[in-house]
């Protein structure tokens, strides 16, 4: 079975027919959706044109990259590349290495206590969300943590993100941890707390490269890639060197920063592919004038969204509004059956993947760097439809 694009539409919407090599049967026809997931969400329609040219043969090498060896030039190369131009987006410092580990950030909620859980064996967590909970629960395992803050308690949970001073954390602390973007509540850090010299270490997941942000606030960051940089399958980790090397005695290697970051992140084989597209999709947004313009892509993309919500009265977004997330858009209908119902409907015209997360229920549309302002579009004049055809009674 193969797609073959035959026509586009516009940009993102372009028309792909499903045949069968064998028999040449063309007749079923697929057009590309625009996905509200939260992730792995939308890659960037350029990156998987370029991938979907390379995908036989990788330059001159006579194969794709996921045959090439870790050793080989041409991965050098990628790798390499992928460092340089991360480095260029985000304005890293040099006294900042970056990993690229596997696992997911779920393997950083136990591996940042591994490795920084130096001196006092104690840490502090601001709770803003599951994610942030779950991190603070594995962190548990390793030392003494302490919730500096949490927003569990506000009306809805997590609705809001917890305002914090520096008098909140242990001057003893060994880090102060927070997940900047909350993907399920649709939260954003509108500050970075001020930790005086206790290391900021933050989760970025669903937020890493949406914005120009200063890495030098922080101690380490750590994502994800299946929100704005690849498809699963790495995690990018950015950390202080001096936060480097002080890992307990019983770290496994592949969590021990210093190990990956002797050995270049090629300690074991890494995730070719994730990397090779993570590379596409830095020089892509290089490409269209950095985290600059990607912040200002993004900002129109979410006031277009929250102008609407905020207009009318049939949607609800309870989020408190200093710190609604720019890439999780989380709202309702404030009735289950209404909320499943615009899922369905939302789902049969290619507006994928609506559904707020199962902890929560609702509606939620998540706006990441590759959504395009059109998708934005077609949603909110989606909402004004379903709100006239299905009053509330
Ligand atoms: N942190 C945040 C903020 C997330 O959004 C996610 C996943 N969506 C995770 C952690 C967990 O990531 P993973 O499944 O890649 O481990």
């Amino acid at each position: 079975m193969f797609f073959r694009c035959v026509k586009a539409i516009n940009d993102n919407e372009r028309i792909f027919r499903r045949g069968y090599e064998a028999s040449g049967d063309m007749s079923i026809t697929m057009q590309r959706v625009y996905n509200f997931s939260a992730g792995p969400s939308m890659l960037p329609l350029e990156v998987l044109e370029k991938v979907q040219a390379e995908m036989l043969c990788y330059e001159e090498s006579g194969m794709s990259v996921m045959e090439l060896n870790q050793k080989s030039d041409k991965f050098t190369e990628i790798m390499e590349s992928a460092e340089t131009s991360l480095r260029k987006l985000m304005n890293i410092p040099s006294n900042y290495k970056v990993l690229f580990m596997q696992g997911g950030a779920t393997t950083q909620f136990s591996a940042v206590p591994l490795n920084l859980l130096s001196d006092h064996k104690c840490a502090d967590y601001i709770i803003s969300g599951p994610f942030s909970d779950d991190a603070a629960k594995e962190a548990k395992k390793y030392g003494d943590i302490v919730f500096a803050a949490s927003s569990a308690g506000a009306t809805p949970a997590y609705s809001v993100i917890p305002a914090t001073a520096r008098s909140d954390f242990r001057p003893d602390a060994d880090y102060v941890h927070i997940c900047f973007n909350n993907t399920i509540h649709g939260t954003k850090f509108y500050y970075i707390p001020d930790t005086g010299n206790i290391p900021l270490v933050a989760d970025v997941s669903s937020c890493i490269l949406s914005e120009p942000i200063d890495v030098s606030k922080f101690g380490l960051l750590y994502a994800s890639s299946q929100m704005n940089i690849a498809p699963a399958g790495l995690t990018v980790v950015i950390v202080r060197e001096d936060l480097i090397g002080n890992a307990r005695p019983d770290t496994p290697s592949m969590l021990n920063y210093k190990h990956i970051a002797d050995s270049k992140s090629l300690c074991n084989t890494p995730p070719f592919f994730a990397i090779y597209m993570a590379n596409l999709v830095f020089d892509w947004i290089l490409s269209i004038g950095g985290l600059e313009e990607m912040k200002r892509r993004n900002e129109r993309k979410a006031s277009l969204l929250y102008d609407y919500l905020d207009s009318q009265k049939y949607y609800t977004a309870s989020v408190d509004k200093k710190c609604r997330s720019m890439m999780n858009v989380v709202f309702s209908t404030g009735n289950a059956a209404l909320d499943r119902k615009f899922v369905e409907e939302a789902n049969a015209i290619g507006l994928k993947n609506l559904a707020g997360h199962s902890t929560i229920d609702g509606l939620r549309a998540s706006i990441y760097n590759a959504m395009p302002y059109e998708g934005v579009e077609k949603l909110v004049a989606f909402m004004k439809k379903f709100l006239i055809e299905n009053p509330k009674l």
